[in-house]
């Protein structure tokens, strides 16, 4: 990551952050305090918003071609929120440019993280889940660590919302964060990225309840969040 001047007027106040995928401009101060917390070093980045956007395309595939063969008629996304709702519909776009199953865009909501760095321990959904009685739903997570959230909500949809299938999809997958007791929820069938046990925002997770925004995912170097 590195800064460089904009040519024209007001250049000199306005810094452009130059990152692997492309130009940020920061406009306002909200957006000067951004870019200082992305040049001081607090944040590193991760994977370009090139990378992210290649490889959703290539699960939007993988997606289509496993629930073409399973003879399923529409592709039922579960997007949850907040962290995965960019991931999501970038998804759920490159599955119907692909143009062959109509997608379905469900949302729910799940938190089990507030605004800290180690998971709180419990995990609250909400969301009305009356319209995936006897669907086949891919869950479209941001991440995957504890597996708490996932594990829970799997659950919750086959029981609760009796779901005929539920399947996973998740952007990032921190293996390093998994507990024991949550390994047994079966396989994740998509993953974007594994990444180390790092505090990561960007791509729709938060940083303090910003930075959902960025395009891109940077790992957060910050020793009060010690994951
Ligand atoms: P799990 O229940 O698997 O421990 O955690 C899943 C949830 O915790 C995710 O949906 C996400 O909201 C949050 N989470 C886990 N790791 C991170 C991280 O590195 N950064 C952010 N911003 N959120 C995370
Ligand atoms: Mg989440």
């Amino acid at each position: 990551m590195r800064t460089c001047s904009q040519s024209g007027p007001g250049a000199a106040r306005t810094p452009v952050l130059v990152h692997a995928g492309g130009l940020i401009h920061a406009r306002d101060r909200e957006e000067q305090v951004r870019a200082q917390a992305i040049s001081s070093g607090i944040f590193s980045l991760l994977i370009s918003s090139s990378h992210i956007n290649k490889r959703i395309t290539e699960l939007a595939h993988n997606i289509i071609c496993t629930e073409r063969a399973r003879r399923h008629e529409e592709i039922c996304l579960l997007i949850v929120l907040k962290g995965a709702v960019f991931f999501g519909c970038r998804l759920a776009r490159e599955i119907s440019s692909a143009g062959s199953l109509p997608v379905a865009m469900h949302f729910i909501s799940a938190a089990s993280y507030g605004n800290q760095a180690h998971s709180s321990g419990r995990c609250r959904i909400a969301g009305n889940l009356n319209a995936l009685h006897g669907k086949d739903v891919i869950v479209v997570e941001d991440i995957l660590d504890s597996g708490r959230t996932l594990y829970k909500l799997k659950n919750h949809l086959l029981k609760k919302a009796h779901a005929a299938s539920v399947t996973i999809c998740v952007l990032l997958d921190k293996p390093g964060g998994r507990k024991a007791r949550f390994q047994n929820m079966g396989r994740i069938d998509y993953i974007g990225f594994r990444i180390p046990a790092v505090f990561v925002a960007g791509g729709g997770l938060d940083y303090f309840d910003q930075f959902r925004e960025l395009p891109f995912i940077v790992a957060v170097h910050d020793k009060a969040l010690c994951v």
